[in-house]
């Protein structure tokens, strides 16, 4: 394996243009900007080494559009003799800029041993990195066992129907074609991740009264109705939820605990006119939450300690009427760490990065859960050079030094997978 760490050690350069190039096409999401470019720009370069290159558009998928389509890349290099497959899958999609940058989110700076932008951590280093391991390995043993392949999808950050679950379906990340996949997620360059917590979305909507604003006593407020409801979450729900620690290694450690998210709060009607308030009492009041939940708690129990605080209001506070609809669900995730491929991923950073691994379970969810659920495939990881907090921040980096580390365990780790060394 000495010569292909010398292959990578050799192409740090193109591993630093690569990532640039990446960081280039702003793949925001929403809308889904220019996602099929930035897929051509993967699959283009992989069919000049060698690889066959499909592009699969998810067709009326979320957000599907001739101005936005969904496409997906997927490039597969065949050995010398027949033997598993190994598969990288990186999500080309990245989230919103957001305030407090120093740097232009899209130029793809290089300061500091680091490359800057919106997508350096999660995750465009990560397929830069996956991408040179599988040519160094391809250029210095072409000869290997099996097959490796590359993918890049879309809408990882919302959901990924279009990206690896539309694929998932279709049989793409399924044996017998595939047989391992790692998932190159910033997980921090010595971390092999193995799961992630459950994920349950729900909206609730108090309901009350219209009246005239002057005389407020004649109607029956949904705000009012909603801060008994957020008084039981401060009260209540929240101390209950930080109590319960999972035994599930999730990092960082405030993730160890049940969590719940407060995404949004709409009660009333619009402002009218220059921002004038509507002078009427609020019959309606909308809460959006996003519970994060332990391996050790079960969804329903998720959903019915929600539910069961709404009612006891309803007993409790006169006129209190609520609904509650679910938007989103997915059970945690967790793979057998003495599985192949999290093992000799955990051998090769061993080797590699001359320190232990360790294996660890990410706060939310990633693509993961459609490979496990519809695919089947339960040899999964993730792993990547990306420092798991700077993703989604402002000024998000990579380190060129975790780069070439994890491309050099991923040409390692593939290796062993396919039996081209031992
Ligand atoms: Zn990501």
């Amino acid at each position: 394996m000495d010569s292909v760490n010398e292959t990578i050690d050799g192409r740090v350069e193109d591993l630093v243009a690569l990532t640039q190039d990446l960081i280039r096409f702003p793949t925001i999401n929403p809308p889904g900007e220019a996602y099929r470019p930035c897929a051509e720009y993967i699959g283009e370069r992989l069919k000049k080494r060698g690889f066959t290159v499909e592009y699969v558009r998810g067709v009326g998928t979320p957000g599907d559009s001739d101005r936005y389509p969904r496409t997906n890349v997927i490039a597969r290099k065949e050995g010398g003799k027949p033997g598993p497959c190994v598969h990288f899958n990186g999500h080309i999609d990245v989230v919103e800029v957001g305030d407090g940058w120093t740097l232009d989110p899209f130029e793809g700076i290089v300061k500091d041993g680091k490359v800057y932008g919106r997508g350096a951590c999660d995750m465009k280093g990560g397929i830069a990195s996956a991408i040179i391991a599988a040519e160094a390995l391809i250029d210095t043993l072409p000869d290997f066992p099996g097959a490796i392949e590359i993918s890049g999808t879309v809408d990882e950050e919302s959901g990924g129907y279009g990206g690896v679950a539309y694929l998932a379906e279709r049989g793409w990340f399924s044996k017998p074609r595939v047989d391992h996949v790692i998932i190159p997620e910033p997980l921090n360059v010595d971390r092999v991740c193995i799961g992630h917590r459950g994920v349950w979305w729900a909206e609730i909507e108090t309901k009350g009264r219209i009246a005239h604003g002057s005389m407020p006593f004649l109607g029956d407020s949904a705000i009012r109705h909603m801060s008994a409801v957020l008084e039981r979450f401060e009260n209540d729900l929240y101390p209950a939820l930080e109590a319960r620690q999972s035994n599930m290694p999730v990092v960082p450690d405030g993730a160890r605990s049940s969590t719940m998210n407060i995404n949004s709060l709409h009660g009333g009607q619009e402002e009218g006119h220059e921002g004038l308030p509507a002078p009427c009492v609020a019959d309606s009041c909308r809460m959006i939450i996003d519970r994060r939940f332990l391996i050790e708690e079960d969804i329903d129990d998720v959903r019915s300690e929600i539910r069961s605080i709404l009612e006891k209001l309803s007993e409790t506070r006169p006129d209190f009427r609520f609904d509650m609809r679910e938007l989103f669900a997915v059970e945690p995730s967790l793979a057998d760490k003495d599985a192949p491929v999290a093992s000799t991923t955990a051998a090769a950073i061993r080797d590699v990065l001359k320190r232990e691994a360790e294996f660890v379970c990410s706060p939310g969810t990633y693509d993961q859960k459609h490979v496990d659920r519809i695919g089947k495939l339960k040899d999964c990881i993730a792993y990547g050079p990306g420092v798991l907090d700077l993703a989604h921040q402002p000024d998000e980096w990579v380190g060129i030094d975790d780069m070439v580390a994890a491309a050099k365990v991923m040409a390692l780790t593939t290796a062993r997978l396919l039996g081209a060394v031992k």
